[in-house]
């Protein structure tokens, strides 16, 4: 027997109105197909029996044997509880229960042996068990029970409601029943063998019911990598897509601006690793889709000279160029740096924050709208409506889990409109004039025909167009208006709308066709047509006046752009994601990555120091000073607004001025707190040396750029993230002097703190930072997968099954190589299934 997977929950037997409710709202079951995916979480171990004096406070299912010996009651706050005394030959426990007391009491036999479940709790010295699943010995031993017992993922609610873990597992068992355990195959024959997969019949029945644990984990695996497959055939499915679908700007040469660059003022050797991804940009530029690509590299990888040399291609094309980035010092020190390399080529270039002024900001919007501004650096303010370029062929996104996805495609949005609706009434006429010239004598017969037309119209014209001009429509009405080769009943040319009327004749099959065509033509022009027969009009007028109106409506009218040609995208980030998690979660986008350091980088020295061992650092960083570097000193702010953390800056600094008195000393200090302007002021000082110290919070976190600044001093670090430390550290070693960073924390240091310094002592390479991150914090804390929803898998597990994530995006890539239209009879079973899980969207909310 087999059953419809589509079957709304409640008809499933033992299930029922109100638990199907329950079902729906508490685990989002609307379906059979639903309840057979709620995968268990773990599964219990019914083989083993504790002893009473094995047991510890671990919160976990065990079950024991023993005999009731004594029943009594305690009184509590609110009626009382039943409590046993549960023996065995090693000891005594508890078993309470705080409802149906009279029950149970009376259903229970003293000294006779029961199997009891559940989860134990000491008290004192004393464990209980409330409210355990009592089973006699007998009973027990002829049950055949699985050695696992599933335990279903649950919510208070259910289970105060009884749906606990037995009912679901009940519920499960039915629907097995049901349908005989059969369950149509989603992979195909030949990577099931390929691959040793189980059927998903019993990948399905082992995974709810193992039948050993060697069953278990194939079924496991089956299910992982079908979960991770058709996640990636998707994925790749919308890269393909976008691809072929999203038209891009073509960049179709490499101009002067590059090639002078290139060749007269390249500051240095650019490295493999940026000659390979700007040949990787040049080739997404030169294609005809839009690019949409992530650009990933460590700190002070040289990700800007890329950034900048591809926004030279966009010039060469005659398009403009944006770079946005997330905080004002980052931007004015992009827009300082590359102001140097656009003066000698002649690139106009400016700077746009929040803080800009009125009269600034009215000359960028006005310059960049009449094209004589070529690149505009700025904050978010770049993402402000006023903001309007005339034709942006790149937009840069620097550093970007600090913009939302949002944020990201508010940029697509400013790309270089086609011509608005009114210029389609140019190109309407344009096509008349060429039809005019082409077949004058055919014009001369369309006029006379229109004409005559008039003469003849009938009375549903007649009613129509009395009452399109007795309408307070706002809108002009023609009527018998020429366009192309056709005579149009009537038009409305403000919002491009044929009305046509069908008389009697128009009933006829290829009549029909001609209509069908003509409406095609007049679409492609820019027209929409509707169409009505005479008795619709005569018949009820205002209603065909209702519809007409509501069309007129939903039309944008002539001034109203049409969607644009969006720009490329290239954004790129410092916080490595591993690459497996970036195609998870960003899979439509395509990566580079910069693997490679500039030549002559010495490696950063990185040591942990505790709070107590201060003295010694300060000898160090005076001795640094005294050779002429520069040192950082942040402090940790989670919120800029915290007064703690405020405070803990303000002390450490006063301490530092203490230690390192002026004038042989000076210090800049930078906080979220100080206004924008003196913010710049300070960080002006460092940068042209005329301070030693920086003393900071994690604004300087990004992109700050002082290449003599040699020690960076990370105080409280172990209240900061590892991508934040190692993007920290970054900000010195840019120069040719050794580096160093050094962690200062407190003397107790929990588990992943400790594994967070000794981290960053032993390595400085992001991507294995960003490893060692996820596997502390899991993805679901990773930057900007938060919202992505990718990572609502319901049995694979992103960072844990690695390995079969990379065997199902390699298996979807290579199905895809060999059959794009999954149209070979063996992958029919593909294509069903993926047509089904996307259009039943139960797992496919990613980010678009
Ligand atoms: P990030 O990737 O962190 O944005 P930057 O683009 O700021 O890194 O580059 C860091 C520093 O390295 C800059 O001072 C830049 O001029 C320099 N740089 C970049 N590429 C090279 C190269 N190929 N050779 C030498 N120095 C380079
Ligand atoms: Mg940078």
């Amino acid at each position: 027997m087999s059953v419809n997977l589509q079957t709304p929950i409640d008809y499933l037997k033992g299930v029922g109105s109100s638990r199907a409710d329950l079902l729906r709202k508490e685990l989002g079951i609307h379906t059979f197909q639903d309840l057979i995916n709620l995968f268990p979480n773990r599964y219990i171990d019914r083989t083993r029996y504790y002893k009473i004096n094995e047991l510890q406070q671990t919160n976990a299912e065990v079950q024991v044997i023993g005999k009731i010996t004594g029943f009594k009651e305690v009184a509590q706050k609110r009626g009382k509880r039943l409590v046993a005394t549960f023996q065995d030959d090693t000891g005594t426990m508890e078993l309470v229960w705080f409802r149906g007391q009279k029950w149970i009491r009376e259903s229970l036999k003293a000294n006779k042996p029961y199997v009891a479940f559940g989860k134990c709790n000491a008290f004192g010295n004393k464990f209980s068990m409330a409210h355990p699943d009592l089973e006699l010995m007998e009973a027990h031993e002829k049950n055949i029970r699985s050695a696992m017992q599933p335990v279903y993922p649950s919510t208070e609610k259910l289970s105060n409601r009884g749906i606990s873990n037995r009912v679901l597992c009940k519920i499960m068992q039915q629907l097995f029943i049901d349908s005989g355990g059969k369950f149509a195959e989603t992979l195909p024959e030949n990577m099931r063998s390929e691959l040793h997969l189980i059927s998903k019949s019993s990948a399905l029945f082992n995974v709810h019911f193992p039948k050993s644990s060697e069953l278990l984990s194939k079924a496991q695996f089956r299910l992982k990598f079908e979960e991770l497959f058709y996640i990636q055939l998707q994925l790749i499915i919308k890269n393909l897509v976008h691809k072929s679908k999203i038209k891009g700007l073509p960049f179709t040469k490499v101009g002067d601006y590059f090639n002078t660059f290139f060749r007269e003022q390249l500051p240095f050797d650019l490295t493999g690793a940026q000659k390979r991804v700007l040949k990787e940009i040049r080739a997404d530029l030169g294609s005809n889709a839009q690019m949409n690509r992530l650009l990933q590299g460590d700190v002070g990888s040289g990700k800007t000279i890329v950034a900048f040399m591809s926004m030279l291609m966009a010039l060469d094309n005659g398009f403009q160029a944006c770079l946005m980035a997330p905080t004002e010092i980052l931007s004015a020190q992009h827009f300082n740096g590359l102001q140097e390399l656009c003066k000698p080529l002649n690139i106009s270039i400016s700077l746009l924050t929040s803080s800009s002024k009125t009269s600034e900001r009215r000359k960028i919007h006005e310059s960049l709208e009449n094209g004589e501004l070529q690149i505009l650096i700025g904050t978010h303010a770049l993402l402000e409506d006023k903001v309007k370029f005339k034709n942006l062929g790149l937009a840069i996104v620097d550093e970007q889990h600090r913009f939302g996805v949002a944020q990201r495609s508010k940029l697509w949005r400013k790309g270089p409109t086609s011509p608005p609706q009114s210029s389609r009434r140019e190109e309407a006429k344009k096509v008349l004039q060429k039809y005019m010239t082409a077949r004058p004598s055919t014009y001369k017969l369309l006029k006379e025909l229109q004409s005559e037309n008039k003469k003849k119209s009938t009375q549903a014209e007649q009613i129509l167009w009395e009452s399109l001009r007795g309408k307070k429509l706002d809108l002009k009405f023609r009527r018998q208006h020429i366009i192309d080769e056709f005579i149009v009943d009537f038009i409305c040319i403000e919002k491009n709308l044929i009305i046509e009327v069908d008389g009697g004749y128009h009933n006829t099959i290829e009549q029909k066709e001609a209509d069908d065509l003509r409406t095609k033509i007049l679409n492609e022009i820019g027209f929409k047509v509707i169409r009505f027969t005479n008795e619709q009009i005569t018949g009820d007028i205002d209603n065909v006046l209702d519809y007409i109106e509501k069309q007129l409506k939903s039309l944008p009218s002539g001034e109203i752009r049409e969607a644009s040609i969006p720009p490329h995208i290239l954004v790129m980030t410092a916080t490595p994601i591993p690459r497996t998690l970036a195609m998870s979660v960003y899979g439509d986008l395509d990566i580079s990555i910069i693997d490679e350091l500039p030549p002559g980088r010495k490696a950063i020295k990185t040591v942990h120091r505790f709070d107590k061992n201060r003295l010694n650092v300060f000898r160090f960083i005076r001795d640094e000073m005294d050779k002429g570097r520069q040192i950082y000193i942040v402090y940790p702010l989670i919120q800029e607004s915290e007064k703690m953390d405020y405070k803990d800056l303000m002390d450490g600094y006063d301490s530092i001025a203490r230690d390192f008195p002026m004038p042989k000393y000076q210090i800049s200090i930078v906080h979220g707190q100080m206004k924008p302007a003196d913010k710049e002021f300070e960080m002006q000082r460092f940068i042209k040396g005329e301070t030693q110290i920086m003393v900071a919070t994690t604004v300087i976190e990004v992109g700050v750029n002082v290449p003599n600044a040699s020690v960076m001093i990370i105080e409280s670090a172990e209240r900061f993230g590892l991508s934040q430390l190692h993007q920290l550290r970054g900000r010195v070693g840019r120069g040719a002097e050794q580096s160093y960073c050094i962690l200062m924390t407190g003397h107790q240091l929990s588990a992943d703190s400790k594994t967070r310094m000794e981290t960053m002592v032993q390595t400085n390479d992001g991507f294995e930072i960003a490893e060692v991150d996820l596997r502390l914090r899991g993805p679901g804390d990773i930057m900007g997968t938060q919202q992505s929803g990718v990572l609502n898998l319901k049995i694979a597990d992103i960072i844990k099954d690695n390995d079969i994530l990379k065997h199902a995006r390699h298996q979807a890539k290579n199905l895809l190589k060999t059959d794009p239209k999954l149209a070979l009879p063996e992958n029919q079973v593909v294509l069903n299934t993926y047509k089904q899980l996307t259009r039943f969207k139960n797992i496919w909310n990613y980010i678009s």
